[in-house]
């Protein structure tokens, strides 16, 4: 031992550390780490007590040039057995195993060095950071268990330990348990050079004051960016919903242009060849048929009906969007209107019949108008999709709620439970499929028309098959409906 060792050991934090101590060391430099480090192994050796470092190959080859420096050839310690420097990747790849360490090959790699080391000198003090390339790597589990296999070391073999960790990888927030497990596990915890250097109480407060400071903005920090992190989130997610929104309306617009000119063009088509039939007939042949060229005209006035009925629906919803679709309101007898919108129907095509249960009277203020559209619109689609031969019955009741009740029932195929909700949006066909003569748009028109009288309209679907719709009018302005009505 030379006299350099003399004069080197008993500066630093971890000098004197007595058997079954377990420190831990923050650094923020390795300068500072191996100016410890180096002060260590000069104080084990100045005191005749053996060392054994487990430190990184760059580490070990920057202390035995601070030892030398200072006069101490490691190769002597290590000689007799007092200094032992091992390499602590080479030693953790005798023990661990799937990047965990193996407690019964940790024991018996550890164990045997420190017994034998122990049986020579009176104490032994180790300096280890496997622990810190575990954490390094982000092995959490292999960190606290690699510390927990050294306090169990300590519990049957007679040696004190020292652990260093960088305090770089402490920092972020998701380290935060790592590291006070990790000061838990220890018994002596030094923080990293910035704190430990200090010398008085005095300048020590004073860190500890500014450390508080710094951390305090550091969490205002934190909630500030997590707050402004929220906004973002939320004003990136309104984005993305109004996008969805814009791309629906665009995709729905363009489904809509190709159903309505679908559905104009075929009975104009038909107008178109049925109104140049009964020309050529005409001047072909004067003696023509009356009835013949009657019954072509018959039917250019069904198809131009169809024509009027479409475009009606088009300025319809034109007029809803711009909000210019008003109600005109007079006091009418619903049960004469009733009747006459069935006569408006043609039931004929597939042999239907229609029937009314009705008072003889019933008085509303109403604009007949509109709701004889809405009565025609629910009949054509009671008869559209009912079979052949099928009765549509419409109901008309006043009810004590103060409202009255108009009901269409078909027997019909109904409406797909997962559809039900969606009939009533505006160019929404059932199956997503154009149905015949219509846009999807009669039961949104409807709607709208009834709750601009302050009514409602909804669908059942009864047990027995068929659907129900049910329309729901206040008999006067002044009379909104009571209570919402569910079923
Ligand atoms: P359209 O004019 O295209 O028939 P509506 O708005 O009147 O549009 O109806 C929307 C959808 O609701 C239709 O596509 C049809 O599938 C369905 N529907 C309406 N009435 C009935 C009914 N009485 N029975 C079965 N389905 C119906």
């Amino acid at each position: 031992m030379t006299s350099d060792v003399s004069e080197r050991g008993g500066q630093g934090p971890w000098h004197a550390s007595p058997a079954h101590l377990h420190l831990v060391q923050f650094y923020e430099s390795d300068a500072y780490l191996l100016e410890m480090l180096e002060q260590f192994v000069a104080t084990t050796l100045q005191e005749g007590e053996a060392g054994i470092v487990v430190a990184t190959e760059p580490h070990l080859r920057r202390l035995r040039l601070l030892l030398a420096e200072h006069g101490i050839d490691d190769s002597l310690y290590s000689a007799t057995g007092q200094l032992s420097l091992l390499d602590a990747t080479g030693m953790m790849q005798q023990f661990m195993v799937n990047a965990q360490p193996d407690p019964v090959k940790f024991q018996n790699l550890f164990g045997p060095v420190i017994a034998e080391t122990r049986e020579r000198w009176p104490s032994v003090r180790i300096f280890g950071e496997m622990v810190a390339l575990t954490a390094e790597r982000n092995q959490e589990k292999a960190t606290r268990d690699l510390e927990e296999l050294w306090n169990s070391l300590q519990i049957t073999h007679d040696f004190s330990l020292c652990c260093a960790y960088p305090m770089s990888i402490f920092s972020s927030p998701e380290s935060a348990n790592l590291l006070r497990d990790v000061c838990e596990q220890h018994s002596a915890v030094f923080p990293a050079e910035g704190y430990s250097t200090l010398k008085s109480d005095e300048d020590r407060f004073r860190e500890i004051t500014l450390l508080q400071q710094k951390a305090t903005q550091l969490e205002t920090e934190v909630q500030h960016r997590a707050k402004a992190e929220e906004q973002l989130r939320n004003a990136l997610e309104a984005e993305r919903a109004a996008r969805e929104e814009a791309e629906t309306a665009l995709r729905l617009r363009d489904e809509f242009v190709s159903i309505a000119a679908h559905e104009l063009k075929t009975p104009l088509t038909s107008l178109m060849g049925r109104a140049q039939l009964a020309l050529k007939r005409s001047k072909r042949d004067s003696g023509q048929d009356p009835e013949q060229i009657t019954h072509l005209v018959e039917s250019v006035v069904v198809q131009a009906g169809k024509l009027s009925r479409l475009i009606g629906q088009l300025l319809d919803v034109s007029r809803l969007k711009g909000g210019t679709l008003s109600i005109e309101r007079q006091l009418v007898d619903v049960v004469s209107l009733l009747e006459e919108s069935v006569r408006s129907v043609d039931n004929s095509i597939n042999n239907q019949t229609i029937t009314i249960e009705a008072p003889e009277t019933l008085l509303a203020e109403i604009d007949p108008i509109r709701l004889e559209q809405v009565i025609v619109n629910l009949l054509n689609n009671a008869l559209k999709y009912s079979p052949r031969g099928s009765e549509v019955v419409v109901t008309l009741a006043w009810q004590e709620s103060g409202c009255i009740e108009l009901s269409v029932r078909d027997q019909g195929p109904g409406i797909p439970v997962a559809e039900r909700d969606r009939i009533f949006e505006r160019f929404y066909q059932v199956g997503q499929q154009s149905s015949p003569g219509g846009m999807g748009l009669g039961l949104y028109i409807c709607r709208e028309i009834v709750e601009l009288h302050g009514g409602d309209v909804l669908a059942e679907f009864p047990e027995s098959g068929g659907t129900r719709f049910i329309v729901r009018l206040p008999i006067s302005s002044s009379q909104p409906l009571s209570q919402p009505h569910f079923l």
